[in-house]
């Protein structure tokens, strides 16, 4: 572009505009996070134009010294931020500070569906990053230098759905924003206000932040203070800072090892879910340094995606600076680190598991289903993952152990049960468990979509095997039974097997099987797969995504104890009754019954409407 180029006038995208309008109105009351926002983005320019320099040492004008200053011209009624950080150069501009930005700010709006949209407590929430300026100013100017270039440039805007940028002067790279401030908002044109703000929020900063002479902040990397030094605030302000998170930490792991490799870190559980936790690329998003140089934040092979939930920092001195960020990836000392890493950080969850069952079941709600990838990944630490894994169950409505599972174990059972579904409430309710409830026999309820795949790789915990109560026999029989004699009316055996026989005639290829049933006490029929079969919701899965064309044919049990059941095999029984239609119709029916209490639809709708009305003219 020539010196003469002049100013080019962009429209926000379209999400920028709805985030501008709610941001702009705003009356929220701790609109000061803004320079939180503002110091922020300095920093991380800094980060990246030092490692940056890693490699191009000409990048850093005269050995520059990092450093983010504020100025305030009360008689402008601005406020400046500027850093001498990377900068922007004219496609940058238009890529961050038109569209929404990568983090935070698309959580924003995702969160502001309608019934919120007023709900402005939400941008505390979640910061909105730079565009968090428009809460205090009315005009925003951004004049930046990118390192390495020449070209300087101007950006501004009104908040009012349009940006300008024409070419500009600037000693230095780097970035300046300033804010010409809005009536309500000259506050910040106090020293004393600024100052408070910037040590309540900023103080983790690891460079300085100027008020003209005066460093504001600590101004060091926090996590080479001693964590005696830190308050719980200045831990919680650097979590959010580091991890673009905008709520508490849950646990807060800080640690300096020595030895062959050292390193320090101060890694954080969030207490919240982050929005992108389950998107297939499974970033970690820990920011590694060496020698307190920002390396990356996404660093493949710091730590496994199992633990992707883990945010923070990972400094370590041992670790190579004169190399690629690819070339780091594949050095053998970062996957010693990533054992070390993850052993401490699997057992500090157990310290918590153990000490806190209460407050480890809020973690398990948010990252459980995560961290059980890790038994289908991490072959060498299955059983320390096994061990902090936790699960819900018939028992009670706490969350239970394996351990604890097995503490209660009946007399004659061998296996640990379970029963898979995708809808925890559902499964909680399928008939199948109605044997084992009576029996007391204990159940492990799993609804995540990984349980159906640790389950094909664990077949034991503790000597005892994992068994689902939806495929197989159901050993009912062997479990010890301490109200053995309320037995239920049982209907001959002869007049069983002659509905059995009449029942798997009638549904044909349908069905691999029909057999009575000990899991059953209320409802008449149920489905399961047989041994050796796949279970019913993994074939559901891989149906769905795919990978498996055909069902198997799965077994119908019966109830033998149940008042139909008893009323067909009497009916069965009589002779010349093969030809008999509400027999048939039934047939169907239970079929189709066991598979609506799956979740499933019957296999014919109207075939099955037209059996239910016959059966029930029969029976009024
Ligand atoms: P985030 O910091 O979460 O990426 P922001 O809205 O705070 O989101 O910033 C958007 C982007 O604008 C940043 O990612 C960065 O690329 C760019 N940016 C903002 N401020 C600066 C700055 N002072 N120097 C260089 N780039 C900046
Ligand atoms: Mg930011």
């Amino acid at each position: 572009m020539s010196d003469t180029a002049s100013k080019e006038t962009f429209s926000f995208q379209t999400e920028v505009g709805q985030l501008l309008d709610i941001v702009a109105g705003s009356l929220y009351s701790n609109r000061e996070i803004f320079l939180r926002e503002l110091v922020s983005n300095a920093s991380d320019a800094c980060d990246k134009l030092r490692y940056e320099a890693l490699t191009d040492a000409s990048l850093l004008e005269g050995g520059q010294e990092f450093a983010i200053s504020i100025e305030i011209d009360a008689k402008a009624k601005t406020l400046t931020v500027s850093d001498n950080g990377i900068g922007m150069n004219h496609q940058d501009l238009l890529d961050t500070l038109g569209t929404i930005a990568k983090s935070g700010t698309s959580n924003f709006l995702n969160a502001l569906d309608d019934e919120n949209k007023g709900d402005l407590g939400l941008i505390g929430q979640f910061g909105v990053g730079f565009y968090s300026a428009f809460m205090v100013a009315e005009n925003v100017s951004v004049t930046t230098r990118k390192a390495g270039e020449k070209e300087a440039w101007l950006w501004a805007s009104d908040g009012k759905g349009q940006f300008t940028i024409e070419p500009t002067t600037r000693d230095g790279n780097g970035t300046s924003v300033t804010l010409s401030l809005k009536k309500d908002a000259k506050e910040f044109l106090e020293d004393a206000r600024v100052k408070h703000i910037i040590r309540t929020y900023s103080d983790h900063i690891s460079f300085p932040v100027l008020l003209g002479e005066d460093t504001l902040n600590s101004a060091s990397a926090i996590w080479t203070r001693p964590a005696k030094d830190i308050t719980s605030e200045q831990y919680t302000e650097f979590y959010r800072h580091s991890g673009h998170a905008y709520d508490e930490p849950w646990l807060t792991m800080h640690n300096r090892v020595e030895g062959l490799l050292s390193y320090t870190n101060l890694l954080f559980v969030p207490s919240m879910a982050p929005f992108d936790l389950y998107e297939p690329e499974r970033k970690s998003h820990v920011k590694l340094y060496v020698n307190r140089v920002f390396i990356t934040d996404d660093t493949q092979g710091l730590l496994p995606p199992y633990l992707r939930f883990l945010r923070g920092v990972v400094d370590s001195e041992d670790l190579s600076l004169n190399v690629s960020r690819e070339m780091l990836q594949s050095d053998p000392k970062l996957s010693k680190l990533k054992t070390g890493l993850t052993k401490r950080v699997l057992g500090e969850l157990k310290k918590k598991a153990t000490k806190a069952p209460e407050d480890y079941a809020a973690f398990w709600t948010n990252f459980g289903a995560v961290l059980k990838e890790g038994l289908v990944e991490e072959i060498a630490l299955r059983e320390k993952i096994l061990e902090i894994c936790r699960f819900k169950s018939t028992h009670n409505d706490d969350l239970t152990s394996l351990a604890e599972y097995v503490e209660r174990i009946k007399e004659g059972q061998d296996a640990i049960y379970y029963i898979v579904g995708e809808d925890a409430s559902k499964i909680a309710r399928s008939p199948h468990l109605e044997g084992f409830k009576a029996k007391g026999v204990e159940v492990l309820l799993l609804s995540d979509s990984v349980d159906e795949f640790w389950l094909q790789h664990i077949t034991e915990f503790e000597g005892k095997s994992f068994k689902s109560i939806t495929r197989g026999s159901d050993d009912l029989d062997k479990i010890d039974d301490a109200d053995k004699d309320d037995k239920k009316d049982e209907p001959e055996a002869k007049e069983l097997d002659k509905l059995i026989e009449l029942i798997k005639a009638e549904l044909g290829d349908a069905i691999k099987d029909v057999r009575p049933s000990k899991r059953l006490t209320d409802s008449p029929v149920c489905l399961i797969a047989d041994d050796g079969d796949m279970d019913v919701t993994l074939e559901r899965m891989l149906k769905r995504a795919g990978q498996l064309q055909h069902s198997t044919p799965r077994v119908l049990e019966l109830n033998p104890t149940h008042q139909i059941i008893l009323k067909l095999a009497e009916r069965a029984s009589i002779d010349d009754n093969a030809q008999d239609a509400l027999l048939k119709d039934a047939a169907h029916l239970l079929l189709d019954q066991a598979r609506i209490s799956e979740g499933e639809a019957p296999s014919d709708a109207l075939e099955f409407s037209r059996r239910l009305t016959a059966v029930m003219s029969i029976a009024l």
